[in-house]
C-alpha cells in the first residue's frame, strides 16, 4: 500500500496496470443475477469484443483465473503427456510456461536465446526443419516477454513453421501485448492465444482467456491430459455462463467498459499511442545512459559481461517492446534499492527484475491507460530517484522524451 497520503500514486509496473476511472465506475454497481437477460447481453458483448481484439472468428474460452490459469488451460486441453513442445526462450515468462508444461507431463525442448535478443527466425526454421518426424506438437511463444521488454514477431514464427512445412500448433502468450500492439490470431495462424485482463485491457486481475482455432478444438477431443475446471468439452456444455460455477459479473462489467474504450479510440490508434510512449521512454533511457550498449548477455544462469551505464535490456532494435521497457542499472547499483526509493519517497511504482535479473533491472510499464503527463511525470520522477540514489546518469532524459513525443 502507498503510505503517502498526498496525490495519486504513480503506478508504472508492467502489470497490473492503471484501471481507468471509467472502468472502476462501471464496476461500481449492485450484484446482478448472472442468468438475467440484462447480464447475458453484457456477457455476449464481452465474448464478441474479445474476439475482435484477438482478430479471430474462431473460438474463445474465458476463465475466472489469472493468466496462469489460461496457460494451463491451453496446455491441458491440447496436449497429451509425453508430447513434445518447443519453447522459444525469451526470459522469465517463457521459462515459467515451459516449466508448467513439464509439470503436466509434457516433454519440453527449449530453443535457447540470449534474453536480450530472443530467438532468431533462422534458428526457428533450422530446428523445425530438423524435426522430420513431426515430434514437435506445439511451439510456445511469449509474444511480449514482460521480463525483458523483448517481443517476438508471431508473423516470423508463422513463416518459420510454413517454410519448414511443419504442422506443429502455434501457441502465443499475449498477456502483455494484447491491447498494446498488433496481434492477429487468424491471419498469423495462431492455434491458441493466451490473454489476461489486467495489462493492456486495463482491468482488474482475475479474468483470463484462450482464443482457440478450429484445429486446436478438434485436437482437444483426443488428448489425455487430466483436466477438470479447464475442460473445454465441459465448458461447451455450459450455456450460457460457459465455465463451471458462478460468473464474476463485476469483472464482466469492467471488461465490457474496457472493450468499449478500446473500440472508441480504435485499436490502431491505441497501438500508435503505445508506440509513441515506448519511443519516448526509450529516448529517455538512451539519453540517461549516454547511448551505452554493452555486449553483456543474459540467460537463465545470469548476466555475463559488464554493464557500465543505464541501458535497455533489449538490444534487438526490431523487437523492442511497445508495452514495457526493462532497464539495467550500472554494475554496483542495486535496482531494487532504486525501486524502493522511488516507491517510498516519491510514490512511483516500478517493476523489478525477474529471475536472474533481480536486483539488476527495473521495468517501466508503458501500457494501458496512460497519457503524456503521466508518462513524463514518471520519467521525471525516475530522474529524481537516480539523483537521490546516486545512480550515474546524464541529466536531461525527460527533454529527450519530450523531443521524441513532439517528433512523433
Ligand atoms: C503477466 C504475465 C503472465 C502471468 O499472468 P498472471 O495473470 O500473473 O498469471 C504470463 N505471461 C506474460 C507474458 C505476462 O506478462
Amino acid at each position: 500500500m502507498n503510505s503517502r497520503p498526498n496525490g495519486r500514486p504513480f503506478f508504472f509496473a508492467p502489470g497490473p496496470t492503471n484501471i481507468p476511472d471509467r472502468i472502476l465506475g462501471a464496476m461500481n454497481k449492485p450484484t446482478m443475477d448472472f442468468l438475467a437477460p440484462e447480464f447475458l447481453a453484457i456477457h455476449g458483448r464481452v465474448h464478441e469484443g474479445i474476439k475482435k481484439v484477438l482478430k479471430t472468428k474462431q473460438h474463445l474460452f474465458i476463465y475466472a483465473a489469472n493468466g496462469h490459469g489460461a496457460w494451463e488451460a491451453a496446455l491441458a486441453n491440447t496436449l497429451t503427456p509425453d508430447d513434445k513442445v518447443l519453447s522459444l526462450e525469451s526470459g522469465y515468462f517463457s521459462s515459467n510456461w515451459a516449466t508448467m508444461a513439464q509439470e503436466l507431463g509434457l516433454v519440453v525442448e527449449t530453443l535457447p536465446a540470449d534474453w536480450r535478443k530472443g530467438v532468431g527466425q533462422d534458428a526457428m526454421v533450422k530446428r523445425l526443419k530438423a524435426d522430420t518426424t513431426g515430434e514437435i506438437k506445439a511451439v510456445l511463444v511469449a509474444h511480449n516477454e514482460t521480463a525483458t521488454g523483448v517481443s517476438t514477431p508471431l508473423s516470423e514464427v508463422r513463416q518459420a513453421l510454413d517454410e519448414a512445412k511443419h504442422k506443429a500448433m502455434l501457441f502465443a502468450d499475449t498477456i502483455s501485448s494484447l491491447g498494446s500492439f498488433d496481434f492477429q490470431m487468424d491471419k498469423w495462424g495462431v492455434d491458441i492465444v493466451v490473454g489476461g485482463s489486467q495489462k493492456g485491457l486495463m482491468m482488474t486481475t482475475g479474468l483470463s482467456f484462450t482464443g482457440v482455432s478450429d484445429r486446436a478444438l478438434e485436437v482437444s477431443k483426443q488428448v489425455k491430459t487430466r483436466r477438470s475446471y479447464w475442460n473445454w468439452a465441459d465448458m461447451l456444455t455450459r450455456e450460457p455462463q460457459k465455465f463451471p460455477g458462478t460468473t464474476p459479473v463485476h469483472m464482466f462489467f469492467g471488461l465490457d467498459e474496457s472493450i468499449a474504450m478500446l473500440e472508441a479510440e480504435g485499436l490502431d490508434a491505441v497501438f500508435r499511442r503505445h508506440r509513441r510512449y515506448a519511443n519516448a521512454t526509450r529516448a529517455a533511457i538512451t539519453h540517461w545512459g549516454g547511448g551505452a550498449t554493452s555486449d553483456a548477455t543474459v540467460s537463465e544462469a545470469g548476466i555475463k559481461g559488464e554493464i557500465k551505464a543505464l541501458e535497455l535490456v533489449c538490444t534487438n532494435p526490431k523487437r523492442m517492446s511497445d508495452s514495457v521497457s526493462a532497464v539495467f542499472t550500472p554494475d554496483g547499483h542495486d535496482a531494487n534499492a532504486l525501486r524502493s526509493l522511488a516507491q517510498n519517497r516519491f510514490n512511483l511504482t516500478l517493476g523489478g527484475g525477474l529471475g536472474p535479473l533481480n536486483g539488476r533491472v527495473f521495468r517501466i510499464g508503458h501500457m494501458g491507460d496512460l497519457n503524456e503527463p503521466m508518462l513524463l511525470g514518471a520519467l521525471a520522477t525516475l530522474e529524481l530517484a537516480f539523483t537521490s540514489a546516486k545512480v550515474p546518469h546524464y541529466a536531461g532524459g525527460v527533454d529527450a522524451a519530450i523531443k521524441s513525443l513532439l517528433d512523433a
